[in-house]
């Protein structure tokens, strides 16, 4: 791939608290060029995967990397939203947060049938309870796991091993 998907992330030191380098990927979904791009290459990891019928992503970022790449397989877009947001029969997922404290995600109960192939898409893996949380979401719903697409790797939070039973595809590493 000859695309450099590099130059479109923006990285903030000491945000959003000191210590912290946060990669801003709002230049690349930004830029049509690169957004289109970086939808493409998650198209194709999804159909070498052997093809998938949803995408899940979590809030609010795996919605802005998923929907394209649903609209474009021609499958749906399923949200993990925070909790409360999402207003009939639900299951949920705890997890811990990269900076400390605790999340919940929740998915609508008829939103995965058992057996349903699904593609996970975020922004960005950093130590993985963000992506561990809704892997167990679909699974809860009986969904097959095919794989995990991720605009960002950031490989020293090893989010890699939280997941290990699962494939993942990134389309950069820092
Ligand atoms: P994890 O649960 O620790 O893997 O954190 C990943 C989640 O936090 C993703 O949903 C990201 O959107 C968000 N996140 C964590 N660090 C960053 C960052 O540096 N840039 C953008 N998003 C981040």
């Amino acid at each position: 791939m000859s695309f450099d998907f590099h130059k479109y992330v923006a990285s903030m030191p000491d945000f959003p608290e000191p210590g912290v380098t946060f990669r801003d990927i709002t230049p690349l979904i930004g830029d049509g060029e690169a957004y289109a791009a970086a939808t493409d290459a998650i198209v194709e990891y999804a159909k070498s995967r052997g093809g998938v019928d949803a995408i899940v992503g979590p809030e609010s970022r795996g919605f802005i990397v998923g929907g394209p790449v649903a609209f474009k397989l021609g499958v749906g877009l399923i949200p993990a939203r925070k909790a409360g947001k999402l207003p009939r029969k639900t299951v949920k997922q705890d997890y811990e947060l990269e900076y400390g404290g605790t999340n919940t995600l929740e998915i609508h109960a008829d939103a995965i049938k058992p057996g349903d192939r699904v593609l996970i898409t975020d922004d960005l893996l950093a130590t993985g309870g963000t992506i561990a949380a809704t892997i167990k979401l679909v699974e809860q719903l009986g969904g097959i796991v095919v794989g995990t697409a991720f605009l960002i790797d950031l490989k020293d939070l090893k989010g890699r091993e939280k997941i290990a039973d699962y494939d993942v595809f990134s389309l950069m590493e820092y």
